[in-house]
């Protein structure tokens, strides 16, 4: 059976969730206070409805109870994002996503039960800035404030040893979780596994350990 979803605000964010669920061969029903953005997604997404979210009867009357997973992307009206996952809870829809403008914000949604927020511009600022200070870190999904999986290019100084050679675990208190190697990808690689230049190693761990690794293990 398809999954079905709901995004609600089909802003940048919201609409770009739609394109991807689609892409990703999901159903979708698109859902904004304006009939133009409305408009612009009666093509793509599977239903595109306007309605104004904070009127619980109208997201009764769309059935929203019965969606696996709602998105919640409106953003610069706060008021309008909180009211609708409020509603969106009471109604009982089991999962529920919201795009915070700020901290504030969050704590609000995390209260009245949000299952996942998240900040967009954040969160992206982060990746990005840890990109920049190390050519080495190809990419990094925060896992909390302290902890993270990133995604770090084996160079000279590291290829030809094992993971035994590099004793990673004690000396840095990080994990590697699994290894890309061209099309492969080596699922919790054992300890004698040869890391080859150009490998991208995954390695889990707190931010100030991860650094550390990076720092000294690869320069
Ligand atoms: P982005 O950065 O993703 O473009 P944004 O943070 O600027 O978005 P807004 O443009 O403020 O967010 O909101 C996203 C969408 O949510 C808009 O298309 C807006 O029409 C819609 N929206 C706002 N209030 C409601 C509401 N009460 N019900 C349904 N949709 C709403």
């Amino acid at each position: 059976m398809k999954k079905e979803f709901v995004v609600i605000g089909l802003g940048r964010f919201g609409g770009s969730i739609v394109n991807e669920l689609i892409a990703l061969k999901a159903d979708v029903m698109a859902i904004d206070i304006s009939p133009e953005r409305v408009e612009e997604f009666a093509q793509i997404a599977t239903t595109a409805v306007a309605a104004d979210t904070t009127d619980e009867s109208a997201l009764r009357s769309l059935g929203i109870r019965n969606f696996e997973h709602v998105v919640v992307a409106i953003g610069e009206n706060i008021q309008a994002s909180i009211l609708t996952t409020l509603i969106l809870k009471e109604v009982g829809v089991k999962k529920i996503t919201v795009k915070a403008q700020n901290d504030y914000h969050e704590k609000v949604l995390r209260k009245i039960g949000a299952d996942q927020v998240v900040h967009p511009e954040r969160d992206m600022g982060k990746r990005i800035a840890n990109n920049m200070v190390s050519n080495n870190i190809l990419d990094y999904l925060e896992l909390s404030d302290e902890y993270s999986i990133v995604e770090i290019r084996a160079n000279e100084k590291i290829a030809g040893s094992t993971l035994i050679d590099l004793d990673i675990r004690a000396k840095y208190g990080v994990n590697i979780v699994a290894i890309k190697r061209q099309t492969q990808i080596l699922v919790s690689p054992q300890a004698i596994e040869e890391i080859e230049l150009n490998d991208i190693l995954i390695v889990i761990g707190s931010d100030v350990d991860i650094h550390t690794f990076e720092r000294k293990a690869l320069h």
